[in-house]
């Protein structure tokens, strides 16, 4: 009596019935004329063409009076009885409608046969008030498809009057064409709701269509034969499909636990994969829990996140359903049944509220009319509870992210170094300011030891052993490093260390580059040893010769005295030439404001100004070539004499008292150049810039041969510079320097 029957017997579903609705007036709507047409044209034959009167099986003793109301009834019932059968996503739907067909072509005449099929079928579609166009479509299609049958059925089968091979065959091959023309028609509707073609939804669909249309056949047959000759076996014939109508039932069951037991597999892996945790909760628990609708409203956000059955899995976003207004607070799971949307016959509402936070609402509804178990609603509400965990676990870890960031950008950031090393002695961080102070990148410095990646002097090479213990953790050291560049920096290690259970943890060691500082500190000392020693050495001979006038002067002769007072001279004129040098070169930055330097620029001629610097040095040591005419330059002669004996001065103080030092002029590239040549000691190459810095010396000030206080040659340059010329140096170590003072010709 059962005949399962998707794509031949299935009449047109919902779905497409719901897009008929939306397709209106295009093609799908005329291939719904077109099927309705074809069903009245074929109807029409079989009313025109075959006897009224013969039935397949006439003469088999049924009386026909009631017959034909009698089967029409039955034809309706049998489609209204449609056992659904759902596993997943999929609806199966086992209609009987197909076994009455066979009943009513067996034992009616032609015309009545399809008069039965179609008034079943019409009754059905009132009964369940089905949509005007659904129905429209249904009766075109099985009108179509039974005018075949009846028509095969008749031509093949004759009217023998028993159930011979003969009608066997008839029936059967009416019903595959049946079953045929049933798909065709509704692979046009498919069609142009999938967008595939006809043919490839008819071929899909065949195999299982004939399948059922065999057991149709089989089912009509057995039936009729039952009710003709032993009609008290009828209801037995129920026993064969209740059984497999269950079996089905209980397999499909299991198939949906297993189908669930995967989903909520996936859930928990959603659920601690934490990331977009309320949207993957949402489509697996609804696939979970077979629920056409999942809701989610969210306490913080406006609008809620919903999926639907039916559709790919995806997740929109809308206003919160009605129904939920009133529940937003529950701290319950809630069972609806009232006030649904349309379609929607039942709902389960459940708080996502747990771990401390309520995030909002979940709701899943369905369209069935079977209501949720309670098991399920429990398990419904525990989901909910879990979401919450996960969704406040979500928000801890972007915290802990968050802040974990901010902690490296800070690391990053600082102008300090700063590494962690690890309870093995390994390095574990090692910040940017760290690989910028040592030279060594971060990537190299990783899961290595400290004395693996640091040169220091085997001195201080202690140092580089963690010098902290459980009673002093947070220590200080300093060390000398040299950076693979060959550059040393003096470093101030301190530690801060963690122990736990008395072994060491982590090392965490900000490094500060004391280099700068150190320099400072050296060139302060080396500075005061100067000063000190430079204005000493003219104050002595000053305070000796003052005493000696003092004590004696009236017995010396009178040429004595006037030595002693010149030399006293002399030696003031020099401290004071001292003073003035430390009092400009304090006026003078390192990148000079050149209008510090006060210089009273007018056009002067060079050459008598070399003359004068020569002169007043008065040294047999110094060869001038003399200068043809006049030389006008631009430039402060008092200034300009300061610079040439400053340079001049030099030449004879650092080379030996035999050598001369050779001064001359040029012209050059459009300026007037003074050189002052001499055959010295020379200045190395990397010192060559460095001579003009302000109190450096190629000497070491505690070993220092000649005296002097490192500012000659920084105010020399400042004052060319100021008078817009300069001074530039060549030299060669032991052969000599060539100090030339450049200045603008005056135009
Ligand atoms: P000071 O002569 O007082 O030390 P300067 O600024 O004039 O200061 O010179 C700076 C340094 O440059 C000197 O200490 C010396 O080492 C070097 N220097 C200057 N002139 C010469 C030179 N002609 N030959 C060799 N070294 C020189």
């Amino acid at each position: 009596m059962t005949a399962p029957s998707p794509g031949a017997g299935r009449p047109l579903p919902q779905r497409v019935a719901g897009a008929v609705r939306g397709y209106a007036g295009d093609p799908i709507l005329r291939r719904v004329t077109a099927v309705v047409t074809l069903g009245a044209a074929l109807g029409s034959v079989v009313v025109v063409a075959l006897p009224g009167r013969a039935s397949v099986l006439a003469g088999a003793g049924v009386p026909a009076a009631w017959l034909v109301p009698g089967l029409i009834v039955l034809t309706c019932l049998a489609e209204i009885t449609v056992v659904r059968l759902r596993h997943g996503e999929a609806v199966e739907e086992l209609s009987l409608y197909e076994a009455a067909l066979i009943i009513d072509v067996l034992l009616l005449p032609p015309r009545h046969a399809l008069l039965a099929a179609v008034a079943g079928l019409v009754l059905a579609s009132v009964v369940q008030r089905r949509p005007a166009v659904k129905a429209l479509f249904n009766l075109g299609t099985y009108t179509a498809a039974v005018s075949v049958l009846v028509l095969l059925a008749q031509l093949i089968g004759g009217t023998g009057g028993a159930l011979t091979v003969r009608v066997l065959a008839g029936v059967l091959i009416g019903t595959l064409a049946f079953t045929m023309v049933n798909l065709c028609c509704l692979a046009q509707i498919l069609a142009v709701i999938n967008g595939a073609p006809a043919w490839s939804i008819v071929r899909d669909e065949a195999r299982l269509s004939v399948y059922m249309a065999i057991g149709t056949v089989a089912t009509g047959l057995i039936t009729t034969a039952i009710a003709l000759h032993a009609p008290v076996l009828l209801p037995f014939m129920a026993m064969p499909a209740l059984a497999v109508t269950y079996a089905y039932r209980a397999a499909a069951r299991e198939s949906e636990e297993r189908s669930r037991s995967s989903a909520l597999l996936l859930l928990s892996e959603a659920l601690a994969g934490r990331e977009d945790v309320v949207r993957r909760f949402l489509v697996l628990v609804r696939e979970a829990f077979d629920a056409d609708v999942g809701v989610i409203v969210l306490r913080d956000a406006e609008a809620a996140l919903s999926v639907e059955s039916g559709e790919p899995s995806e997740v929109r976003t809308g206003p919160a359903p009605a129904y939920l207004a009133g529940l937003r607070d529950t701290d319950a799971a809630v069972q609806l049944t009232e006030n649904l949307p349309l379609g929607l016959r039942h709902a389960v509402v459940v708080p996502v509220e747990g771990g401390g936070g309520r995030f909002g609402t979940a709701a899943f509804a369905t369209r069935r009319r079977r209501r949720m178990s309670t098991g399920d609603v429990t398990l419904l509400a525990s989901l909910g509870n879990a979401l919450a965990v996960a969704i406040r676990g979500a928000e801890h870890l972007e915290r802990l992210t968050e802040e974990r960031s901010k902690l490296q950008a800070v690391v990053e950031q600082s102008a300090e170094g700063i590494m962690v090393i690890d309870g093995a002695g390994l390095v574990q961080v090692w910040n940017q300011a760290l690989s910028e102070i040592v030279g060594v990148p971060a990537a190299e410095a990783t899961g290595r030891p400290l004395g693996a990646l640091l040169e220091v002097p085997a001195a201080e090479e202690q140092a580089l052993l963690l010098p902290v213990s459980v009673q002093t953790p947070r220590v200080a050291t300093e060390l000398t490093v040299r950076r693979p560049d060959g550059e040393q920096r003096r470093l101030r290690l301190a530690h801060s260390a963690i122990f736990a259970v008395g072994e060491l943890v982590r090392d965490v060691v900000v490094i500060s580059d004391l280099t700068r500082e150190y320099r400072t500190e050296r060139l302060k000392s080396d500075f005061i040893a100067m000063v000190s020693h430079e204005l000493r050495t003219p104050l002595t001979p000053i305070m000796g010769y003052v005493d000696l006038l003092r004590t004696r002067g009236e017995r010396m002769t009178p040429q004595k005295r006037a030595d002693a007072l010149a030399l006293i001279g002399d030696r003031a004129a020099h401290l004071s030439r001292l003073v003035e040098d430390l009092l400009l070169a304090s006026r003078v930055g390192d990148h000079p404001d050149e209008a510090a330097l006060q210089v009273n620029v007018g056009t002067h001629d060079l050459a008598a100004i070399v003359r004068q610097a020569v002169g007043d040095l008065g040294s047999d040591r110094v060869v001038l070539t003399e200068p043809d005419g006049a030389w006008p330059a631009r430039c402060d002669s008092g200034r300009t004499v300061q610079v040439l004996t400053n340079l001049i001065g030099n030449g004879l103080k650092y080379s030996a008292e035999d050598r001369t030092v050779r001064v001359g002029l040029r012209r050059d590239d459009g300026r007037l150049h003074v050189d002052v040549r001499d055959q010295g000691r020379g200045i190395p190459s990397d010192s060559l810039e460095k001579v003009f810095e302000k109190f450096h010396r190629v000497e070491d000030p505690m070993t220092m041969s000649t005296s002097g206080t490192g500012l000659g040659l920084f105010i020399a340059r400042h004052l060319a510079r100021a008078m817009g010329g300069d001074v530039t140096l060549r030299s060669t170590v032991n052969v000599g320097s060539v100090f030339t003072l450049s200045l603008p010709p005056a135009s």
